[in-house]
Parts: structure tokens; sequence; C-alpha cells
């Protein structure tokens, strides 16, 4: 009774506050602020600006979280929100621990290991784009809104229906729409063009919003109030949940849908079935700093690891510059070869990582980094055997497999979030709808898009992650949370699917070895090595003398326009702390500390 009538009480204040502080000029959006009591950093200023007021009104650090989650499902609706999933990572300071959720989409339970077969070709693959990403069979049982329903009962202080109330009030009034927004929908015209209630919701008139306008989504508020009002139980076993099953079943396609959009087979029971896992993270040791992430099913905490656990053994700090990414790039290469043979979901597979994370089978990796990266431009480091590291030696699945033949994408989609509180609590959370703008399906009446998370199995078998029923697609999401020998501590993470592990290990090296600050390693141009070929590169690296010395080490650069929109915050041991947001990428985004101070 108590919590309830905290709860109502903070709800209208909530509410009240949030109004009052859209009503008056907006506050400078910034990507670095210094203070104390707390911090929010997100890709977007409504977003932020949110977190940082739960955080004025008493919440903590997983409260902030869930409100400016819930707020980014209404201002980054392309990246993430409740038709999703996602991984948190959350550090207690009082009782010191760290503990990760599990809010990853789940297969539904009619799932086949020809989940992505071409229904009209039989024994071929559906197009990857846009018929495999835009269909009801891509679309796995969403994670997000039980998530956070279980992050604020188990961890936080305010009802999920307080949480909720100014995204409602975002949704409800709208917000301004800037050119990340209307890009997104742009990119996206032809797929949300094929749905009628995507088209009805971000395509008013037949064309993408325009920039500077303010955009409503009174379908999301409404969804978030039932939400609020309800519970959690109306979105897995009542009206939203019947919606969902509709959505997937039969998607609201048009008549002149440009392309095939194939039905899944979802149902009520799948949703009823759905629950977060609580998991412990990752841990890694690096050079005297410990590094806590999201394991599996996801592959970014493990990989990030063994990454950093093959640099171990090499001084970056020795020799130019180019030679120590050269020694990066190469461990990222078998840490990416070992990843995309061994992992999965760990319910259905027995991934060996006693044996991967093993000081012998690491030697073995390292013996491998050369002095010049391979001629061949499209090289494929083979995975490494960690069996014989291991006190059970029986292969996982079908022994030691051949070389993946991924056909992995890498999007600008997904989005990070960090939060802390005046109590030293740290939220580090990504999540994700998987492309950007996910399956492109409106749940109708709803506003909410749905996931197409399944296109992360791997459909090329025997593999660790192929689909099967109730099982969770590998991810690359990496939530990070860091703890220096001085106590201090940090947190980051990043968008962009496999690229989320290499910027995520690229910020550890650059803040670690280089003694980079945080929000210099934000805005460091990205190198990443997935064993898939040329080794990815921010476009403005590929001319800079960095560049140059890296050809001339025998690597191919591929240059890209953009990796990795990454934030993050640190605290200092004496409480002060700074936020720290991308200051380009995606339009760059906001950080805030609830007590501003010129900093530490
Ligand atoms: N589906 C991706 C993953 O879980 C995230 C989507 C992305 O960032 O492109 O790794």
């Amino acid at each position: 009774m108590i919590r309830r009538i905290f709860t109502v009480a903070i709800s209208v204040s909530l509410c009240l506050c949030f109004w009052l502080s859209r009503a008056g000029p907006s506050q400078e959006s910034l990507a670095i602020a210094t203070g104390r009591g707390g911090a929010v950093a997100t890709v977007d200023t409504d977003a932020t600006r949110i977190g940082l007021e739960v955080l004025r009104r008493g919440g903590n650090a997983v409260d902030a979280a869930i409100a400016t989650a819930a707020a980014l499902g209404v201002t980054d609706p392309f990246s993430a929100g409740i038709g999703g999933g996602g991984f948190m990572v959350i550090y207690l300071n009082d009782q010191d621990r760290v503990i990760t959720l599990d809010g990853r989409e789940q297969a539904p339970a009619a799932t086949t290991v020809d989940l992505f077969q071409d229904p009209s070709s039989p024994g071929e693959l559906l197009p990857f784009f846009p018929n495999r990403i835009s269909s009801g069979v891509a679309v796995g049982v969403p994670g997000t809104p039980l998530e956070w329903a279980e992050a604020l009962d188990r961890y936080g202080t305010l009802s999920l229906s307080a949480a909720l109330q100014p995204a409602i009030a975002l949704a409800e009034d709208g917000f301004v729409v800037d050119g990340t927004f209307a890009q997104q929908v742009e990119q996206n015209q032809a797929r949300f063009a094929a749905f009628s209630s995507t088209q009805a919701l971000y395509l008013p008139n037949g064309q993408p919003p325009t920039v500077g306008t303010r955009f409503k989504n009174p379908d999301l508020a409404k969804t978030y109030r039932i939400l609020a009002e309800q519970g959690i139980n109306a979105f897995y076993r009542g009206e939203i949940a019947k919606a969902i099953v509709q959505a997937v079943q039969q998607p609201p396609a048009v008549a002149t849908a440009p392309f095939q959009v194939v039905s899944g087979a979802m149902t009520l029971a799948d949703l009823d079935h759905y629950a977060v896992r609580v998991r412990p993270p990752t841990i890694t040791h690096y050079r005297g700093y410990t590094l806590y992430g999201m394991g599996l099913p996801s592959s970014g905490g493990i990989t990030t690891g063994e990454i950093l656990s093959l640099l171990e053994g090499f001084d970056l700090t020795q020799g130019d510059r180019a030679k120590a990414w050269h020694t990066v790039i190469e461990a990222e290469r078998l840490a990416f070869a070992d990843r995309n043979a061994y992992l999965g979901d760990p319910e259905f597979v027995d991934v060996p990582l006693p044996g991967l994370q093993s000081e012998g089978f690491i030697q073995t990796r390292r013996a491998k980094v050369g002095d010049r990266a391979p001629d061949d431009p499209d090289f494929r480091a083979p995975p490494g055997d960690p069996l014989p590291f291991q006190r059970d030696p029986s292969p996982s699945l079908t022994g030691l497999p051949s070389v993946a033949q991924l056909g992995e994408q890498s999007g600008l989609s997904t989005t990070h979030l960090v939060t802390s509180d005046r109590w030293g609590n740290i939220v580090s959370y990504t999540c994700t709808i998987e492309s950007i703008g996910g399956s492109g399906i409106v749940v109708p009446g709803y506003g909410f898009i749905l996931n197409n998370e399944l296109t992360d199995f791997d459909p090329v078998r025997p593999h660790p992650n192929v689909p099967e029923p109730y099982k969770r697609p590998r991810s690359s999401m990496a939530p990070t949370i860091v703890r220096s020998p001085n106590g201090t501590m940090l947190a980051f993470g990043s968008p962009g699917g496999p690229t989320i592990i290499t910027t995520v290990a690229g910020i550890a090296i650059n803040l670690i070895d280089f003694g980079l600050s945080l929000p210099d390693a934000i805005a460091a141009p990205r190198i990443s090595q997935r064993n898939t070929g040329p080794t990815q590169v921010d476009s403005q690296l590929e001319q800079t003398t960095l560049g140059q010395e890296l050809v001339a080490l025998g690597h191919h650069l591929a240059p890209v326009p953009e990796i990795g929109a990454a934030v993050g915050l640190v605290i200092y041991p004496d409480g002060s702390l700074l936020a720290a947001a991308e200051p380009t990428r995606r339009g760059g985004g906001a950080a805030m500390v609830k007590d501003r101070s010129k900093g530490p």
C-alpha cells in the first residue's frame, strides 16, 4: 500500500515535471557532462532528460534506465522498443555485486531449423533483404517489457506504471523530428509502405515526417497506459498479446506490397511462455581492470573478453600505434573465428567455455598473431580447438565445426544507455529490435514495431546458432561495466550488430592501453575485424597516417560511413562523475548529470 501511494505520487509528479521541463526553453544538449549525484547518457535528448528527471525525483539508476528506455521507444522507435529485446548489466553498489538480465527475444514453439526457407522456392533461403527481415517469421517473442518489469521489481523503487508516465506524456504530446528520425524512415520507406499500420504511423501523406515538425504516437501512449494500468500480463497474456500474434500470423501487408511478406507462427502460448533470465556476468581481467559483461546468449562479453585476453600477452604501448592496432585487428579476427564457430544459446548447446577461456587455449591463439596481416583480403581464420583445454573433452554439437559461412549483417540499429544514481548504482543497457525499423511491422492499433531478431540465427547448419523452438538467437550486444584498479567505475556500450564487440573492445583498449578519456574513446575512429574479410574502418580513418601504416602492414581496409554511436559514464572514487555521449555519430547523443559542476 505504501509503495502504491508513493508510486501514485511520484507518477503525478514525474508527469508534471516532465511537462514543465518540456514547456520551458530546451536545455542545451551536450555530449559531455560532469558533476555528482547520478547521470544518464543516451543517443537522444528527450530520453536523457526523462532519465535525469527520474533521478531528480529520487529514483535510482534502475528506475531511470527503464524510464529512459521507454522514452527511447518513443523517440528512437526504429532502434528499440517494447517489440524487441535487450540485455542489462546492473551494478549494485551497496552489495558490490553485478547482475545481468537477459531479455532476449525467443523463438516460438513452432520454429524449425528451416525457419528461413523460402516457401515459394523449396530448398532456397528467403532473400535476406527485404523478405527475411520484413516477415512475421523473423519476429521473436519480445523480451523488453518483461525485462523492464523484472528490473524494476527486483532492483528499482518505482512501479512499472510510474516509470512509464514520462514516456506516455512524450508519446502523447510528441517530440520534434530530427534528421536521424526522418532519415531512418526514408531509408525504410519501401518496407514501411508495405504494411498499412506502419505506413499510417510513419509515412503520413505517403512521406517521411518532416524535420522540425512534432511527431506524436497516441497508439503507443495507449499501449504504455495499458501496461501501466493492467500490468505486464496485458502484454504477454492479454489484449496486446492477441494483437502481436495477429500481426505475426497475418502481417498487415498492403495489397501492393512490393515483396512477398511471409507469415510467422507465433502463438499466445509462446508469449505466455516467455521468461527473463537473471544470469551471472562475464568477468574479464585486463591489465588490472575488471570488465563485467553480458554472457550467452550474447556473444558480447565472451568475445570482448577473448580479444582482451589475447591482447594481455602483448604490450600495446611499445612500438608505434599502427603495430598496436595491427595486433588488435588480428586478436579480433581470431576471437571472432571462435565466436562464430562455438557460441549459441547455452540452454541448447554445450558451449566449450572453460576451454575457450583457459590460459592454455588463449596462448595457442596468441601464437597465431603474425607480424603482418594475411595476404588474402578474404582470408577467414579457422577456429581454435578449445576441447583439449577443458575437463569435458566431448565435442559440442557435431565436433570441431568448419569455418562458419556467415553472412552476418552489421547495421546501425540498436541503442545503448547508461545511468547511475547518488548511491553509486550503475545500469548499462543495450536494447534493440534488430534491423533499423525491425521487421517493419507496426502492431495495428498499438503503435510499436515488432523485432526481426530471429534473423540473428544462423541458417547454415549444423551450427550452434541454428533456429530451434524456444531458443534465443546469439547476440553481439555488449553492455559493459568496468572496475579500474583505483576503484573508478565505468560503464559503456554501443549499437551496431557484431561491430558492437569491436567498438566495446576498442573503447576499452583506448581507455586502458592508450590512456584516452572516456569521451575521447567514444569519439575515436573505429576499427572492426570480424573474420569476414577486409577490416572495416570509419571512413575518416583510411586516409590518416594510421590507416596508411595499417595498409603497409598488409591490412585491407573497408571504409564505412559510421560504426557504433556509443555512450558511457565514469564514477570516480570521490563520487564525482562524468557522462559521455557520442558527439557526432547518429546526429550525436545527450549526456546529463544530476548536480552539474565543472568536472572532477
Ligand atoms: N541483433 C543484434 C544483436 O543482438 C543487434 C542489432 C544491431 O545492433 O544491429 O547483436
